[in-house]
């Protein structure tokens, strides 16, 4: 049976600072600053790790006037857009807006009346920059908190606000309808991409800590991805933000929709003869910072370990304290155990040299 293709929904594009979103454009990985903003240094260096991890657009929460005062010399420092996270108080939107932000997320349930709303669009619109009408669950519009349907309220709250950002003129738009439940925010999302060609920033708000946040972000943002549903992405954990940046690029290349290196490797059993755990861990750090979409596989035995190591660039097969080196499907030489990374490691390099 053929693989069904995935088909990405139409979508309008948006741009956020030299990234676009939407249209035909690659899906974008996102993530979120967990300093405060107002410490630039913390800031500074964060953002730095994510963009190393292969962050693409970050966010920053903007609580105070101390954070908007160190948008400008964010911006300065940074080569990725910045996007400011507003709630409550719509004062600090519009002073973000003039301090240099890439794009504005608003959410109807915290940042108050629509004339305060309109300001903001003004301002953004002048300024060229997008807004994110970001929904979700936990903060919902107070005219849909009694709702029992969240995923129809999720999708009808966004549209309606959509609507009135659109009659005053505004249509730089990206959408997000995010719960904590996969189920809920996946139909949240499919009955949103039926009333709006605006393109979505997708997650799964308050996911949780970096096992169960992963599990249920891979999930709800897997299905709606394979859908086509999706133009750019957030993977929320409890835990350091290059780990949801490092989660979102896998899941993206998982779905054959980013282009990496992919690394195949078994869990292992009572056949395997080489300390296989350790070294497949190794390989897979070394492999984030290879662009290129190789294939690597990390075998224990002769069971799977030939098949899956000759399907790859390149792979060993595990043996007796010491693996088989295979190269695009041809055996290559035995290895000792004590010289597979290093010679693993050396044929990585070697194929990203284009050898
Ligand atoms: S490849 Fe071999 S060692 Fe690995 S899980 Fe399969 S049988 Fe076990």
């Amino acid at each position: 049976m053929e693989i069904r293709k995935i088909l990405r929904r139409k979508t309008k594009e948006v741009s956020v600072g030299k990234v676009l979103i939407g249209g035909n454009n690659p899906i974008s990985v996102q993530s979120m600053t967990t300093t405060k903003t107002s410490d630039l240094k913390a800031t500074l260096n964060q953002i730095k790790k994510l963009v190393e991890a292969g962050c693409e657009i970050v966010r920053v929460a903007v609580p105070d006037e101390a954070s908007v005062e160190n948008i400008p010399k964010i911006k300065e420092k940074i080569s990725i857009p910045l996007v400011a996270d507003i709630h409550f108080d719509y004062r600090l939107a519009l002073k973000s807006i003039e301090a240099g932000v890439d794009k504005i997320r608003i959410n109807p349930g915290t940042i108050g009346g629509l004339t305060k709303v309109k300001e903001i669009l003004k301002k953004a619109k002048k300024r060229g920059i997008p807004i994110r009408v970001g929904l979700n669950t936990g903060s919902l519009p107070k005219k849909f908190q009694r709702t029992k349907n969240l995923a129809f309220t999720l999708a009808q709250g966004a549209a309606e606000y959509g609507a009135f950002l659109e009659e005053n003129g505004f249509k730089d738009i990206v959408f997000s309808v995010k719960s904590s439940s996969p189920l809920v925010t996946i139909n949240a999302y499919r009955l949103l991409a039926k009333k709006t060609e605006h393109p979505f920033h997708l997650g799964i708000t308050e996911a949780g800590t970096y096992l169960s946040g992963t599990v249920k972000s891979s999930i709800g943002l897997g299905v709606l991805l394979e859908e086509g549903i999706g133009d750019t992405i957030r993977v929320s954990l409890t835990t350091n933000p290059v780990k949801e940046v490092l989660v979102g690029i896998e899941i993206l290349k998982a779905l054959g929709l980013k282009k990496g290196a992919d690394l195949v490797s078994c869990p292992t059993c009572s056949r395997c003869e080489i300390d296989l755990i350790p070294l497949a861990e190794k390989v897979e750090k070394k492999l984030m910072k290879v662009k290129l979409p190789i294939k690597v596989a990390v075998m224990g035995c002769v069971v799977n370990g030939p098949g899956e190591a000759k399907e790859a660039d390149i792979g060993i097969a595990g043996g007796k304290k010491a693996g088989v080196l295979f190269k695009h499907g041809k055996v290559v030489r035995k290895v000792s155990e004590d010289r597979l990374l290093e010679v693993l490691f050396e044929e990585i390099d070697l194929l990203e040299k284009g050898n």
